[in-house]
Parts: structure tokens; sequence; C-alpha cells
């Protein structure tokens, strides 16, 4: 579980249309997520095409695996929009950074194979915070 800078909150809607349409997420929350991705601006790309599973209770999860590499989106990741780009870029970096050691990155096999598993953890939040930030900065706030 990360350390997390974005609190994660339900937003306030301004009329029940609105709020209709926000908990189709929760409906579909695949669909939804894939929906999501789709429409990202910027040039994101995922090493994996995000899985919601039920069973994570954080708001995503990512397996490192080689051949096996997932990102997995859990409810918690589904509750406000910026919370869900976070998450996806926060899964990737893991996915970046193992591949990274692989290649003999020194830095970044430090990071990885730190015995307090915090250290990559806040390395990776760090990364997504900002690109939350950059994101937001260039294409405007997240609706939800
Ligand atoms: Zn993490």
């Amino acid at each position: 579980m990360a350390k997390r800078d974005v609190e994660i909150s339900a937003p306030a809607f301004d009329s029940l249309e609105e709020s209709l349409e926000y908990t189709r997420r929760f409906q579909n929350p695949q669909g939804f997520i894939d929906e999501f991705v789709k429409l990202l601006k910027g040039r994101i790309k995922l090493s994996a095409d995000p899985k919601y599973d039920s069973r994570i209770m954080a708001s995503g999860s990512a397996i490192i695996s080689r051949g096996q590499e997932a990102i997995k989106i859990g409810l918690a990741g589904l509750i406000c929009d910026s919370e869900l780009f976070k998450t996806l870029v926060h899964e990737e970096m893991h996915l970046r950074l193992i591949r990274k050691a692989e290649r003999s990155n020194l830095r970044i096999l430090n990071i990885v194979t730190h015995p307090d598993v915090s250290v990559e953890e806040d390395y990776v939040e760090q990364i997504a915070v900002r690109y939350l930030r950059m994101y937001e900065g260039a294409f405007g706030k997240f609706k939800h």
C-alpha cells in the first residue's frame, strides 16, 4: 500500500444526472477502465491493459513477473478519475522500473531491491503525482 499524496474522496454532484452517470463506473468497472484508458490524451503508453480486480483493497497493484506483467485496478481506484489516472501511472512505473533494473540501471536496481519496500512505493508514487499534475495542467482537471 502506497503513501498517498492525493486524497481519495467521492465527488460532489451538481445534478442527479451527473450522479447517476458517475455510479455507472461501479456497475461495469472493466468497461469504465477500458473507456478511460482509450480517452486518455497525451502519449501515455501502458505496458499492459489494466484489469479490474475486486479483490484488491488498494487502488491498484502491478504484477511484475516477466511474461505475466499486469496492471490491476481495485475498487478504490475507481472512486475518482484523478485517482484512477494516478494509479495507472503508479502501477505502470512499477513495471517500467523492473525493466530498467534488469538493464542494470544501478540507481533503479537499488530502489527495486531495497529491503524497505516503501522506498520503491514512494518513488513511483512521486512520479505518479507529478504526472497527474502535469496532465491536469495540460488538459484540465478531471471531471470526477
Ligand atoms: Zn505501488
